[in-house]
């Protein structure tokens, strides 16, 4: 029997060698079920799952609440057509915006995408009221997405010779120095877009005081500003919206990753004065597409109604607190992070060899660059699963001789 699994999973991974476009190098193995913080590969093999698919499955592998809601919707409708509106897209929109700062919402299918919705708002407040300005100011270690326009936009070094010519119109400043912010604006400045806890970037958060001051800034200069919350956003920091943490007031805010829990989905969200797309500006097939209204109306719900951000929030100190008990051991540096988004450094560049040990004994975790490893689990993680997740890290450290 479990010959014959090993020489089905071969076969598969033959077959993915020859037709999957070669993009990322993985693992020799094939995921095929997922239930909570656990996925299993076709062995059979099961992986405690602290990366949730890059921070995208907030409750969980295959929860129940977007079972339900997938089977539900299907047997009501599945896609009209963005030019109507459905029943679930209106109740999802009315339930961002009365739980948030916020009064309109687009929809879109990928973060990227909704990203690039904020970007055409921009150039469109730049064209309306700022004279046709069209820069937009972001951030040096950003990340924006994957589309040219997001990747012109994102502020990492190994991407700039990438697919040139870029897309025109952004300059990347040095995060947290208020005076490099003010130094890029110009009369071409249309807006400043940022992330308030660097994700892709290693987990750099964004300083409370730099924050008060680049609001100033766009106030005085009649700048949009942008929040980034992909990867903050949906309780994963310890509040619904990482923008709570700090009190202040943004003018567009873009979503993706946890909003769906999984399934393909991302919104753009504006304040009233920036509700200022004609028609034919923007729009796309799946915008508002009713099955993934469907799924994110149930996610958020979810998040909200069960208060997961508090759970967040306490499992984050947990996660904290057990690292910086192992920290000393191991020579771990930086711990850093808010809520289920957490990182360390390592004493030397060998967070791949650490990912693929721990892959080893079933835990999976991630290494945005080499000498970090990142912790973004589901907001439903427990204690336990926690615990779990440091006596294998412990384990591999230990193999490895790193401390
Ligand atoms: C993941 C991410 C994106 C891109 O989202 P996609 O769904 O991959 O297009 C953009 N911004 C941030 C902060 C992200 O973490």
């Amino acid at each position: 029997m479990s010959l014959q699994i090993a020489l089905e999973t071969s076969q598969l991974l033959d077959e993915a060698k020859k037709s999957i476009l070669f993009t990322a190098a993985r693992p020799e193995l094939v995921m095929e079920r997922g239930e909570g913080m656990y996925l299993w590969d076709t062995e059979g093999n099961r992986y405690l799952d602290f990366i949730g698919g890059w921070a995208v499955t907030c409750l969980g592998h295959s929860p129940e609440v977007i079972r339900e809601a997938l089977n539900r919707q299907a047997g009501m409708l599945i896609n009209s057509s963005p030019s109507f509106y459905n029943k679930p897209m209106l109740e999802f929109a009315s339930l961002l915006t009365d739980n948030s700062c916020f009064d309109r919402v687009f929809f879109a299918s990928s973060g990227a995408e909704a990203n690039e919705g904020a970007i055409k708002l921009a150039r469109k407040h730049g064209q309306l009221n700022l004279g046709g300005a069209f820069e937009i100011i972001t951030i040096i270690n950003s990340f924006h997405g994957r589309t040219l326009a997001m990747m012109s936009a994102t502020g990492k070094q190994q991407w700039g010779p990438l697919f040139a010519p870029k897309v025109p119109g952004f300059k990347h400043v040095p995060l947290n120095d208020i005076d490099a912010c003010q130094a890029a604006i110009n009369p071409n400045t249309c807006a400043i877009m940022l992330e308030l806890v660097q994700g892709e970037g290693g987990v750099h958060e964004v300083d409370a005081e730099y924050l008060y001051k680049v609001r100033e800034l766009c106030n005085e200069f009649g700048l949009m500003l942008i929040f980034d919350e992909i990867q903050t956003g949906l309780g994963r920091t310890g509040k619904l919206f990482a923008y709570e943490h700090y009190g202040i007031e943004v003018d567009v805010m873009t979503l993706g990753k946890g909003i769906g829990g999984g399934f393909p989905l991302s919104a753009l969200l504006v304040k009233e004065p920036y509700n200022i797309f004609e028609p034919g500006d923007q729009g796309g097939t799946y915008s508002g597409q009713p099955l993934a209204m469907a799924v994110g109306l149930a996610v958020v719900k979810e998040i909200i109604d069960k208060k997961l951000s508090v759970h967040a929030e306490e499992q984050g100190n947990y996660i904290y607190n057990s690292l910086r008990d192992i920290a000393r051991k191991y020579q771990l540096k930086q711990l850093r992070g808010k809520g289920l988004l957490l990182a360390f450094d390592l004493p030397e560049a060998r967070g791949s060899e650490l990912v693929s040990e721990c892959l080893k004994d079933g835990l999976l975790i991630n290494s945005p660059k080499p000498t970090t490893i990142r912790l973004m689990p589901s907001l439903i993680v427990s204690k336990e699963e926690i615990d779990a997740m440091i006596q294998i890290l412990c384990g591999a450290l230990d193999r490895l001789q790193i401390s």
